[in-house]
């Protein structure tokens, strides 16, 4: 069996203060070798440069592969063309594609832009780079909460996969059978390509329900009603989130998971609490 692997998303630090401890935080995650960093992208081109200036520091701070996000929604070809010659410029050779989420403000009017979904920002990839980039494309088990149907989403998934994806990160999610019967519905649909869950650490209740709510993932009433009992038990809920969330972990590569993508919120210590866990094979 071939080793899984472990890559880390940071996002563009938003205060002077949150960038001055980001370097710390690379170096933290780095020491564990992780495949590769990924960087998020504010849609509409809201942090471009706040995404290539995290990508700097990654680069400056560890000697691991960084793969920015790149959202398409309300941009147009010339834009992004530009981006992906800075990128590769740089020496980038993964990009993580997304439609992205517009600010609830610009969502409104119809956004203006010359790509609609991510299945054509990855054909403009293709088109423009060939194979240079590897890509790598969102997919959600549990259905993307603005999805016509389960059956739709699917469709447009397998979309995104027919226009040159390499691999897919998962949605958030805290229920391994959601992510099982994904991976059984590519399976059956002859899509080869590996499917790595994303994985969200609990710290702290409200930024989970607000997390979950935010994205359409299930938290499961159990575990948000635990979660509530111990919103002022700091220790208490850090423990409950660790053991949960190695479970979860555990239960993924068991079943077959080609790896993890730790959402870190650039956070070093509650990924690496988790990572430790997953490759020592201990969970609770
Ligand atoms: C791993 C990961 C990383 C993320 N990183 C970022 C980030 O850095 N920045 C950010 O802004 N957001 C990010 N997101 C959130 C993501 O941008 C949102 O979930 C967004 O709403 C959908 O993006 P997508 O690429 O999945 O879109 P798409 O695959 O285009 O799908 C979007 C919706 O449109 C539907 N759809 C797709 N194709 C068609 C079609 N041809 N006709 C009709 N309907 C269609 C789908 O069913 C779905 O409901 C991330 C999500 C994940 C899972």
């Amino acid at each position: 069996m071939t080793q899984p692997t472990f890559s880390f998303e940071l996002f563009p630090p938003r205060t002077p203060e949150a960038s001055a401890k980001l370097p710390a935080v690379i170096s933290r995650l780095a020491s564990v070798r992780p495949a590769y960093f990924s960087v998020t992208h504010g849609a509409g081109g809201s942090d471009q440069d706040g995404t290539y200036g995290t990508l700097l520091t990654v680069v400056e701070h560890s000697g691991v592969e960084v793969a920015p996000h790149l959202t398409c929604i309300g941009s147009t070809h010339a834009n992004v063309a530009a981006q992906l010659d800075r990128y590769r410029a740089a020496g980038v050779k993964r990009i993580v594609a997304l439609r992205g989420d517009l600010p609830a403000t610009a969502m409104s009017a119809a956004a203006p832009g010359e790509f609609q979904f991510a299945n054509q920002l990855v054909s403009f990839i293709r088109k423009e780079h060939g194979d240079w980039f590897t890509i790598e494309v969102a997919a959600y088990p549990e259905v993307h909460p603005q999805a016509a149907s389960s059956d739709k989403d699917f469709e447009y998934f397998c979309r995104k996969v027919e226009a040159g994806a390499d691999g897919a990160l998962t949605q958030l999610f805290y229920n391994a059978e959601a992510y099982f019967h994904f991976v059984d519905r590519c399976d059956k649909a002859g899509l080869n390509i590996p499917i790595v869950p994303g994985i969200m650490p609990i710290t702290n209740y409200a930024s989970t329900v607000r997390f979950c709510n935010g994205c359409g993932a299930d938290l499961p009433r159990w575990v948000k009603l635990r979660l509530e009992d111990l919103q002022y038990d700091k220790q208490g809920l850090l423990d409950f989130g660790l053991n949960t969330v190695s479970r979860l972990c555990d239960t993924l590569l068991r079943g077959g998971a080609p790896g993890l993508h730790f959402y870190t919120i650039n956070q070093a210590e509650p990924t690496l609490r988790l990572w430790e866990r997953a490759t020592s094979g201990a969970t609770a």
